[in-house]
């Protein structure tokens, strides 16, 4: 048995293959900045948050910019950190999303123009909230394409423009994916899991790390099977499909944050005609 752990720990750390990302400069996308050097862990920012770095081959790096949706189009920069900093630019084009209203009713309304209590509590959860989603680990913690989480339909898209009530609120920072309650959600990828409650809008919620700024989140669950600081691999149930929190049905909301800016989960699922 000794012997055995210890093969175990001879065997060398295997190489994490990269995430082969499509160039989506648009806001919401992210854009795929190609790059060389001779560092062996040169460093990438923009806007001064820290970037997710892959090594394609020899000299040749990769840089992953998730675009905020709120992002005014035209010409960005990144910076890049070796032996010395270096300025990369890209340009950021033209994305329509479509427009959605929705009406909240009974109970629901709460959820439009939250009373003091409430607010309370959505003033207490937002830095639990905002702190997992800045949370840079330095490596990948996955490799290659994203899996579906569930198998629903989508029934609301990434970045639709949505009205609650005639109020505008943000657009959809996710995938919606219909389903029935109980039904098992997968892990998309492998990651560490770094938040785990039940909070106002979000309902249970699960935040996966992918490494390098690159998180998952998953929202409205009926319930979750994993703990804070867990890893998981592609495939493991995370929780299943509910109705917590501010949602009209039984649902997954699925959300993919980058450089702590929401991007379009289709892009990590290879999926570019779906944006
Ligand atoms: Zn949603």
């Amino acid at each position: 048995m000794k012997k055995f752990s210890l093969l175990l720990l001879l065997i060398p750390t295997i190489v994490l293959a990269n995430i082969p990302v499509k160039n989506t400069p648009i806001p919401g996308g992210i854009a795929v900045i190609d790059f060389e050097s001779n560092h062996a862990n040169p460093k990438a920012s923009y806007n001064k948050v820290p970037l997710y770095v892959q090594h394609i081959k020899d000299q040749h790096y990769q840089v992953l910019v998730g675009i905020p949706l709120m992002e005014k189009l035209g010409k960005k920069t990144i910076k890049v950190q070796d032996f010395s900093t270096r300025l990369l630019d890209f340009e950021v084009t033209k994305q329509t999303y479509t427009e959605q209203y929705i009406t909240l009713k009974g109970k629901n309304k709460k959820y439009v123009n939250p009373n003091l209590t409430h607010m309370d509590r959505i003033k207490k959860e937002r830095p639990i909230l905002s702190s997992a989603r800045k949370i840079f680990s330095d490596k990948n913690l996955s490799s290659g394409l994203f899996i579906r989480p569930v198998n629903g339909v989508t029934t609301s898209p990434f970045g639709l423009k949505r009205f609650y009530n005639g109020e505008a609120r943000r657009p959809h920072t996710g995938l919606d994916y219909a389903g029935d309650i109980g039904t098992p959600i997968k892990a998309p990828a492998d990651g560490k899991v770094i938040l785990v409650g039940k909070f106002f809008f979000n309902g249970n919620a699960v935040f996966l790390d992918h490494g390098q700024g690159l998180i998952s989140v998953y929202i409205h669950m009926n319930n979750y099977l994993v703990k804070q600081g867990q890893f998981v691999k592609q495939g493991d149930s995370i929780g299943t499909i509910g109705q917590t929190g501010r949602a009209t049905g039984p649902h997954l909301h699925w959300g993919v944050y980058l450089n702590q800016t929401v991007v379009n989960p289709n892009l990590l699922l290879g999926k570019i005609n779906e944006i």
